[in-house]
């Protein structure tokens, strides 16, 4: 894994990017959010070093969902306390600035709304509230956490009785607001990618329409993505400096004090 500084030419050309695209937008994955303390899938601390994936399908749910919530109140206790970093504040930033028009998140975890971002669309949906797999009613997580601790495992719906699951996307379910993205992606001119491995689909189809309708593509990842090949830039350094230093350019080339 890359722990070498941000190169500064690559966060300048980025800055070109993003100051004459007319409609750019940032697509996140879970590599945005391990400076918060969450651990990412496939990166050398990911989960899936310590765990099979097979644990996040929607048949290990629905075959073992005691097994499967044990494992989630688990991940959970790190999800929830977790707080936005500078790479969620300086999105929200651009957004606020007119740069970014909207942020495509894989992320489960919130932190962009956290962080002040408004216009979010959650592919794999969120942890912060549980779904009746039987009725469809919803829940707060907070609300099914204090299910779960007092021993109510799988918990369960109090309307129908039915088994809650997180409203996430398990894998082998469909990804949520994908027809709402694909068509951000299609007007869109650039595209900011963030701390994914581009190795999910339809997630990581987001940059290669944006790539296909002539658009520009900026990676910053620490390690090589699956889609480095369609990148016109690559940042290979830490989300939180490289966000850092490219909203500092950004504002520089719009006059902004700082
Ligand atoms: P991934 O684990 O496949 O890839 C993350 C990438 O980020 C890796 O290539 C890693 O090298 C890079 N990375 C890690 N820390 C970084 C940092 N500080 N700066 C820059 N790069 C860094 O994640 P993905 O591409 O988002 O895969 C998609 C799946 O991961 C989705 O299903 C998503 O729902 C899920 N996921 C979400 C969370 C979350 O909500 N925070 C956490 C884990 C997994």
């Amino acid at each position: 894994m890359s722990e070498k500084p941000c190169n500064v030419e690559d966060i300048k050309k980025a800055a070109d990017i993003l100051i004459n695209a007319r409609h750019a937008i940032a697509f996140t994955g879970a590599g945005i959010s391990t400076e918060s303390g969450i651990p990412d899938f496939r990166g050398p601390q990911g989960l899936w070093k310590q765990y099979s994936p097979e644990i996040a399908t929607i048949d290990y749910f629905l075959n073992h969902p005691k097994d499967f919530w044990l494992f989630y109140r688990m991940r959970m206790s790190t999800l929830f306390v977790a707080k936005p970093n500078r790479a969620h504040y300086a999105v929200a930033e651009l957004e606020r600035l007119g740069i970014i028009k909207a942020v495509i998140t894989q992320n489960v975890d919130g932190l962009h709304q956290a962080a002040g971002s408004k216009n979010v669309i959650e592919l794999h949906g969120t942890m912060k509230r549980a779904v009746c797999i039987a009725c469809g009613r919803t829940y707060p997580m907070e609300v099914v956490i204090k299910k779960i601790d007092s021993g109510q495992i799988p918990p369960l719906c109090d309307e129908c009785g039915g088994i809650l699951k997180p409203d996430t996307v398990l894998f082998g379910e469909p990804v949520k607001d994908f027809d709402r993205a694909r068509e951000l992606a299609l007007m869109s001119d650039a595209v900011l990618v963030i701390g994914s491995s581009l190795s999910v689909y339809p997630a990581a189809y987001i940059p290669i329409f944006v790539k296909e309708m002539g658009g520009k593509v900026i990676i910053i990842n620490m390690e090589p993505t699956e889609l480095d090949y369609i990148a016109d830039v690559i940042i290979q350094c830490k989300a939180g400096d490289a966000m850092t230093l490219l909203l500092r350019e950004v504002k520089e080339r719009l006059g902004i004090q700082q």
